[in-house]
């Protein structure tokens, strides 16, 4: 399970990668095919040069048709929003994190009552609350607590030194805690980054935190970090909470699940 887990983040992190270098090259592709096709619609070729516009195009339709394929490989990777109750995606997280944390880690969710919904991708959300999860599992070798926390936010004009990127409105927040052994500022620095990682090799693939981070960009929100050495470690997300219309939400899925309190 642990390995399946590791192999998905790098999936996602491969695919996501892909489908935007696909994207792009992709672009430039309908480019340079398009004025091949302007070249040789001219009349005035010598064979040799109606030769090498043909080979242009040809290897042009060989480029496409591989991006296409690579395209289809990275779907999953590209967001599918759809309106979204997180308190639904943290209860599916739990089930999956029961088997992934040892008996020494406590987890707890404090689920908000009436949370306004989102709009977001639910893979990548519930990728989003594991990769947090796990990393806080594994700041807690000799365990302690993991907290998972919905709330609703609302910021008001004023706010922006806090969070410089978001605009007032009303936000879903969750924040994943634990009482592990905090990061260094060193650490803090450069968590964000791709690969950067400080667990053994085989252990970490650097890429939890850069896909969390990329995610809550596409979603338009923002991710806050506090860490302190020895203590513990909280991550904060806020999400943009959405006016649509709240899912058709299915009774059993919304009990919050509880390993001791
Ligand atoms: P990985 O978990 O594979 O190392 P991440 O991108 O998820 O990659 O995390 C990068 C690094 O950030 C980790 O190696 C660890 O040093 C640090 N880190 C992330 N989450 C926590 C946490 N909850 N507590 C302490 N350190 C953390």
């Amino acid at each position: 399970l642990e390995e399946q887990f590791r192999q998905a983040q790098k999936m996602e992190a491969v695919g996501r990668l892909a489908g935007g270098v696909a994207h792009d090259f992709n672009n430039l592709l309908t480019i340079i095919n398009g004025y091949c096709e302007v070249l040789l619609a001219a009349r005035t070729y010598t064979n040799a040069d109606r030769t090498a516009a043909e080979a242009i195009r040809d290897a042009g339709d060989r480029a496409a048709a591989l991006t296409r394929q690579l395209l289809t490989f990275s779907r999953k990777a590209i967001t599918e929003p759809q309106v979204l109750d997180l308190n639904e995606v943290v209860t599916r997280s739990v089930k999956l994190l029961d088997r992934l944390i040892g008996a020494d880690v406590v987890l707890s969710t404090a689920p908000a009552q009436d949370l306004a919904p989102v709009r977001a991708d639910p893979s990548q959300i519930e990728q989003v609350v594991m990769n947090l999860a796990v990393n806080a599992r594994d700041a807690m070798p000799k365990g302690g607590r993991l907290t998972i926390e919905t709330r609703n936010v609302r910021l008001d004009e004023g706010d922006e030194e806090t969070y410089p990127d978001l605009a007032p409105g009303r936000y879903v927040q969750l924040a994943v805690s634990d009482t592990g052994e905090g990061m260094t500022e060193e650490v803090k620095a450069r968590m964000f980054e791709p690969f950067f990682t400080t667990k053994a090799p085989g252990r970490g693939t650097g890429l939890g935190l850069a896909m969390v981070y990329g995610v809550v960009q596409t979603h338009g929100g923002y991710v806050d970090v506090y860490s302190e050495l020895g203590v513990g470690t909280t991550f904060k997300i806020l999400l943009p909470a959405t006016t649509e219309t709240e899912p058709r939400s299915r009774p059993d899925d919304r009990v919050p699940v509880k390993r001791g309190t």
